[in-house]
């Protein structure tokens, strides 16, 4: 007979850890207790040594859908106590302690629930905020931690006496289940349009459906903000979306009813399947099917649909109904997801013809989450909900440090002991409602995690809103190099320690010399980097204004590629005479043209060069439909070649010869598709023997991958391809964007490495 205290840290609270502690225990006859604390969760058992262990076992083998473990720590030979049975004892918030414990990400309503949703019998029936202690909403409505629902937005719904005894009783499903509601005592819908309000959740329900079949747009409360739903095979509702939205050509995600309107809307390998029915039910691209049947203002010039499976149980009552509906986050332009009921009536007139919303308000905002299957593996475009704020492990133990991201698709990132807790996607921080979500965000993260940082990361770029925040808050401020972060963020979510060789290709970032850098061969590790090779610095005309219009840029490659004898082309011959010659003299005398290496431009002004796109109307766009034009599954044994030339001790990489080939490809009538997917090789085949080269010089042989050209999927997957087949041992990002919303966890890791207690 012993009495041992088990200690569990990860993600244990709100999952329904306790219940399913105290179940194996009173399975096992074991004595003792189970409570949440800051730590996690501790357990103390007393009984048989083996049936102890039996206990240990099946706690790791059998843990709930939605737990994760990071810590488990037992301390045999406590004194022996005279209790009988098993119980379930109060949190202990032990305030001045660090905590270890985490809140967990929303989950998506689980099966169980969606069987009583839609049972008749079931007295929750038709109830749009059915949960248990294995789905429902989490981080979204938390307000504190512990997990308790006090600290929920729940806390001003009382239990009414059916809802409270589930939530007391140690073997049902809603045991603890902060969320826990019923018609009777929980929160309820309401719809509001132009005609009035109308309470009741079928009331309300049924409105908004005669709205939505009518080709109307309604704003829906989800998760952790509104989406803006729409009938994805009515051309006329779309295209009033994309008027009031101010979205032109940017794709719009998809809510589809069931696996089986996926499956007859877009290609799913079994892996994606898995994906899409995972419960953090993201957002997956998928390739469209040729007679798909939806509207083709969805997605425009694009070979792939955002699908989701619905994943709160109101979303299942709307999709009851309807096979498909857009849902697009409700904003107006790039300001960030409405949240707020007090908010959401300036929808009205504007961005909605309705409103279907509740009154449990949602406490932090998070956007659904973005993903694609790459390589053969889940790769994270856009982490929000069902993925934040779980934490990634450190490869160290470092210091308590808050990390602020660069400027575009920022996100912030903590990091304490061997923890990084990288936040929810918070936007674009140059507009307005974006940058005051930031500072929400920093101040709800810290308080939620009671961070208590020794420094400030940031961006090198000293005019980021997020630098001067960093700059502004009295804490030591450490600026990480924008491409150096990328590569830490890469190491760190691969769990590496030492020098690796860093592929980090993407738009533009601050270089320590003052130029914009973005295509990066980069050899370091947390303590610091060294700039081995680089594309060639070239004139970026109009510094931002390059980033809208790609045939700036393209003009710049030209210049560079043929000096005062430009060849026809269409991305010329799109601009006025007068205009042209401005920007000739613009490029020639470095007025206003910053030199960059930046691959994303290069990719830019290729898009533009073959004719595809001159002016975009999203970030990304040129890149993005260059890569679209290739048919899937092509392939291509020729390529055009990049000049290598040694410069001191850097690697200049040289597109001026890929220029001219590829525009001797244009004039000879290539088609497009043929041509990027040539420049796709061109890049991939550059990478490899810049890297084998690299690997001569300085005997690395860690190659990753990173910056946000490693979204193109094509890109990524041959270079990876090469460079595998090459010898090189190869990581790329899965869970953390290559983009810069993973540009905070590089930034956290490089300051909390470089504060670290020292041994
Ligand atoms: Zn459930
Ligand atoms: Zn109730
Ligand atoms: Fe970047």
């Amino acid at each position: 007979m012993e009495r041992w205290r088990i200690a569990i840290g990860g993600i244990v609270q709100g999952v329904g850890f306790r219940p399913f502690v105290y179940g194996l225990a009173v399975r096992l006859g074991l004595a003792g207790w189970v409570r949440n604390d800051r730590g996690g969760v501790t357990i103390e058992a007393q009984g048989q040594i083996a049936t102890l262990e039996r206990l240990c076992r099946d706690i790791e083998n059998e843990h709930p859908p939605l737990a994760s473990l990071s810590r488990f720590e037992v301390e045999k030979g406590r004194p022996l106590l005279s209790e009988s049975g098993f119980a379930i004892v109060p949190s202990l918030d032990e305030a001045r302690q660090p905590t270890a414990a985490s809140i967990p990400p929303d989950a998506s309503v689980c099966g169980d629930c969606l069987r009583e949703l839609f049972d008749p019998a079931d007295r929750r029936r038709r109830y749009p905020f059915i949960n248990c202690t294995n789905c429902g909403p989490r981080y979204s409505i938390s307000l504190s931690i512990p997990y308790d629902r006090a600290g929920t937005t729940m806390a001003g719904f009382a239990l009414c006496p059916a809802c409270r005894a589930e939530y007391e009783d140690p073997a049902c499903r809603r045991f603890h289940a902060q969320p826990n509601a019923c018609p009777e005592c929980g929160p309820s819908l309401h719809y509001l349009d132009a005609e009035g309000r109308v309470e009741g959740n079928e009331a309300a329900l049924q409105r908004a459906l005669e709205r939505l079949r009518q080709g109307g747009v309604v704003a829906v409360k989800g998760i952790g903000g509104y989406h803006l739903a729409a009938d994805a095979r009515c051309d006329a509702a779309l295209k009033r979306l994309r008027l009031r939205k101010g979205r032109s050509d940017k794709a719009f995600a998809l809510m589809v009813a069931s696996r089986k309107v996926a499956l007859g809307i877009a290609e799913i390998s079994p892996a994606e399947l898995r994906l899409l029915e995972s419960a953090e039910r993201p957002i997956v691209l998928l390739r469209q099917k040729a007679n798909h049947g939806l509207s083709a203002l969805v997605a425009p010039n694009n070979r792939w649909f955002g699908l989701m499976l619905p994943y709160s149980p109101l979303h299942h009552l709307l999709l009851e109904r309807f096979e498909v509906l857009v849902m697009t986050s409700a904003n107006p332009g790039d300001e960030p997801i409405l949240y707020r009921d007090e908010e959401a009536s300036a929808l009205l007139g504007g961005l909605a013809d309705g409103i279907l919303g509740h009154d449990r308000p949602i406490h932090a905002r998070v956007d659904d989450s973005i993903l694609r299957l790459a390589d053969g593996r889940p790769l994270v475009l856009r982490r929000g909900r069902g993925y934040a704020p779980r934490p990634l492990p450190l490869p160290f133990e470092g210091a308590e440090v808050l990390a602020l991201g660069a400027e575009l698709k920022n996100a912030v990132c903590l990091a304490r002991g061997d923890r990084a807790y990288l936040g929810p996607h918070v936007g674009d921080l140059k507009a307005e409602g974006v940058s005051r979500s930031f500072r929400g965000m920093i101040e709800h993260l810290c308080g939620l995690f009671r961070l208590e940082p020794s420094a400030v990361a940031c961006d090198l770029h000293p005019d980021y809103l997020s630098t001067r925040y960093a700059q502004d808050s009295g804490l030591p401020v450490i600026a990480v190099q924008h491409h150096h972060a990328h590569l830490a963020g890469c190491m760190a979510e691969n769990g590496l320690t030492g020098e690796c060789l860093g592929v980090i290709f993407d738009g533009t970032g601050l270089g320590e010399d003052g130029s914009l850098w973005g295509g990066e061969f980069l050899l370091g590790d947390y303590g610091g980097f060294r700039r081995l090779a680089h594309l060639k610095s070239l004139p970026l005309p109009g510094g931002d204004a390059a980033v809208r219009e790609p045939f700036r840029m393209a003009l710049s490659c030209l210049m560079d590629a043929f000096g005062e004898e430009l060849p026809p082309c269409e991305s010329l011959a799109q601009l006025p005479e007068s205009e042209l010659g401005l920007l000739v003299q613009m490029i020639r005398r470095r007025v206003n043209s910053p030199p960059a290496s930046s691959m994303g431009r290069l990719f830019d002004s290729a898009a533009s060069l073959i004719g595809l796109r001159h002016r975009v109307s999203y970030e990304g766009q040129a890149a993005l439909e260059l890569e679209m034009c290739i048919e899937p599954g092509a392939e291509t044994s020729s390529w055009y070649d990049f000049a290598l030339r040694q410069e001191a001790d850097r690697l200049i990489i040289d597109a001026a010869p890929l220029i001219r080939a590829l525009m001797a490809d244009v004039l000879a009538g290539g088609a497009p598709c043929e041509l990027s997917l040539k420049f796709h090789e061109s890049v991939a085949r550059m990478i490899l023997s810049v890297c084998s080269r690299l690997r001569e010089q300085s005997g690395r042989n860690r190659v990753l991958l990173s910056g946000g050209c490693f979204q193109n999927l094509r890109l990524l997957e041959r270079s990876s391809r090469l460079l595998r087949e090459a010898g090189f041992e190869l990581f790329t990002h899965c869970l953390v964007p290559p983009n810069d919303g993973g540009l905070a966890l590089g930034q956290a890791a490089v300051a909390s490495w470089r504060l670290r207690p020292q041994p």
